[in-house]
Parts: C-alpha cells; structure tokens; sequence
C-alpha cells in the first residue's frame, strides 16, 4: 500500500483529504529518528520546516515527492533529490497574501512603535503619546526586494499607503515592473540611501546570504526601516542589530532569523527597537488550512501520478 510520511504536524484539513483513501497509508514522524525509520518505504513526504538531508533522501526507497507545506525550500537538500530524480513540488501562492498582511504589520508596528505604545498603556504611562516616537508610511519610499509571490503582494499594499514604490528583482522583465506602476531597480544598493522602508521577499540562496550586511546597512537612510519575512540569514543580525542600537535605522521588524529560535540574548531579540514574530508569516488559521490541502494534496497527486508540474521546483527531474 502506498504510504505518506507526515514529517511534523498538518492542519485538519490535509488529514481530512485521505479519509476517502483508504488505498493509502498515512504516517506522522515528529522526530528525524522516526522520520528516517519511516522514509525508507514512503511514496510521498510533506514536509514543513525539519530539515530533510541527504541521508534521509538517500535512504528513501520509493520516494515520489517531497512537498513542502510551504514555498521556502533551504531546509531540503535538492541535490540529493535532483540525483534521485525525486520532485519537490511546493504550495505555490497559497501563503503569498499571508506573508504580505504580515510584512505590512511589521513594518505598521515598526513605524508607529506599536509594543512600546503598547507596553506604556499597560504601564500607566499615558503621557508617552508626548514622545512622539512613531513615523509615517504616506509618501515613503519602499524598496521591495525580491517580486514574487509575496513581494507582488507587498509592493501594491504600499502602494495602498500612498508610498512611492521601488522594487528590485534582476530575474524579471525590469518592463513588467513598471508596467505596475513601481519603479524597477537593478542595483539595490545604489538606491539604498533615499529609501525610507527595505523589506525582504528573496529566497535564500548562496547570492542573498547576508544580502542586507554592515555594508548595506551603512548604505540606507538615516531612520530607515527594514522588515524580513523571507529568511534570517539574509541579514547579518548582528549588523543589524548595531544599525538600530546606534540610531541609524529607526526600527525593524522580524519574523525571520539567522538561528531559529534565537537565543534569549540574541541581539535582534534584546533591541527594543525590533518588532518580532516567531517565523509565523505563514501561520494565520487559513493559511494553515490552505498549506496543509496543497501540500497533501501534491502527495496524492505523485501517487497517483498526476502531479501538477507548475508546482515543481526541479522540473527538469520530470519524465
Ligand atoms: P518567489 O520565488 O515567488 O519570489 C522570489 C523572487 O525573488 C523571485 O521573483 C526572484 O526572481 C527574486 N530574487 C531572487 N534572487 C534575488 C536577488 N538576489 N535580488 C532580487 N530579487 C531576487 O518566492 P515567494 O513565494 O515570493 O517567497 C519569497 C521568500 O519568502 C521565500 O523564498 C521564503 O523564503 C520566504 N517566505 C517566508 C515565509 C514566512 O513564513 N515568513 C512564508 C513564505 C515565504
């Protein structure tokens, strides 16, 4: 009988897709020596954030697709799947517009100091609505870094705040960026000093491993403010963290970070000038529902053998 590895939880909803299958077994391994027990037989996987690594891949025996109850895939070693010809198909759009409502409430946060406004309520201090230290979006300048899914999403949401809106993605057409109205970019650095708001929505890769560095961060606007919710390490943390304690950047925010969860005395976490989420971008109940359908569904598909190749990240691996 074909059999689905669960690799951590799933929503309700994804289970709720193999109750009619009674042709397929499901399986749930919540650590990687359960897991790497169970893969050995499985046709399928569906994958959230645990790492699957070559050994794992390796001593897979059926395997006919990894799917990843998500759209970042740095946890999965490809090379070894792309050596075993094994897809790796992810979910797509269906947790863009989560990920946008989430850039654009760090980056709210971060402008009108919302915690610390927060806190001063509940603290009896009323009177800090005198300090004044909140900022505007109208009329800012937003670099969007990275125009896929999410970014595709977050630039017209600034766009919504009456912000001027730049992105940079060397990979697109520059002509399909302006033909929506934004301001393409091919060197972000060299804009970096007029931006007022940086936000991130570039995969992890090699080139965008510590993309914001010192460097880059010297380079942008006093009292700028820079959001990441694509992955830690595309911001040297603690680069980061000296812009804010120095006064250089006003605020920032984010659910990403380079060691998850970062330590208690992690500089990102200590700085009350961060606004933070725990890497939950993608994690509102719907979303959660949404994720959990796709990604199961890409496992019945493979099994089945209709997996859909738009969804594919190594497409070339396909018959
Ligand atoms: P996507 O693949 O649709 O878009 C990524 C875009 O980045 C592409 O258009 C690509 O051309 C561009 N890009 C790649 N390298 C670049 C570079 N060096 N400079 C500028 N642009 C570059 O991916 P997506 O669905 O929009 O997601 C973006 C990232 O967000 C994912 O890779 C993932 O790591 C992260 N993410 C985080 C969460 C979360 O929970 N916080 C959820 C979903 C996605």
């Amino acid at each position: 009988m074909p059999k689905i590895l669960i690799y951590d939880s799933v929503s309700q909803a994804g289970l709720d897709l193999l109750a009619p299958r009674k042709d397929i077994a499901a399986v749930a391994a919540g650590t990687r020596d359960v897991m790497l027990k169970e893969i050995v037989d499985a046709d399928a996987i569906v994958l959230r954030y645990l790492p699957l690594d070559r050994e794992a891949i390796e001593g897979a025996k059926r395997l006919r697709v990894v799917a990843r109850h998500g759209v970042g895939y740095d946890n999965v070693d490809l090379a070894a799947l792309n050596a075993r010809r094994i897809p790796l198909a992810t979910i797509g759009e269906a947790n863009s517009v989560t990920v946008a409502e989430l850039t654009l409430y760090l980056m709210l946060a971060a402008c009108k100091q919302g915690l610390a406004y927060d806190q001063a309520v509940r603290g009896g201090r009323f009177a800090a609505r005198e300090d004044t230290d909140a900022i505007e979006l109208y009329r800012k300048k937003a670099l969007v870094i990275g125009f896929g899914r999410v970014g595709g999403r977050v630039a017209p949401r600034c766009r919504a705040f009456e912000m001027e809106v730049y992105v940079c993605d060397p990979y697109l057409p520059q002509d399909a960026i302006r033909d929506q109205g934004f301001t393409p970019v091919m060197e972000f650095r060299e804009v970096l000093p007029e931006m007022d708001v940086v936000t991130l929505h570039v995969p992890l890769t090699d080139e965008t491993r510590h993309l914001i560095d010192a460097e880059a961060l010297a380079l942008m606007k006093k009292g700028a403010v820079l959001v990441n919710t694509a992955r830690g390490p595309i911001v040297d943390g603690a680069a980061a963290a000296k812009a804010l304690d120095a006064g250089r950047l006003f605020a920032a925010g984010f659910d990403v970070f380079e060691s998850e969860p970062p330590a208690l005395d992690d500089a990102l976490v200590q700085c009350p000038r961060t606004v933070l989420t725990p890497h939950m971008g993608a994690l509102t109940e719907e979303c959660h529902r949404r994720s959990a359908v796709r990604s199961m569904q890409h496992a019945l598909d493979a099994i089945d053998g209709c997996l859909d190749p738009a969804y594919v990240v190594n497409p070339e691996i396909l018959p």
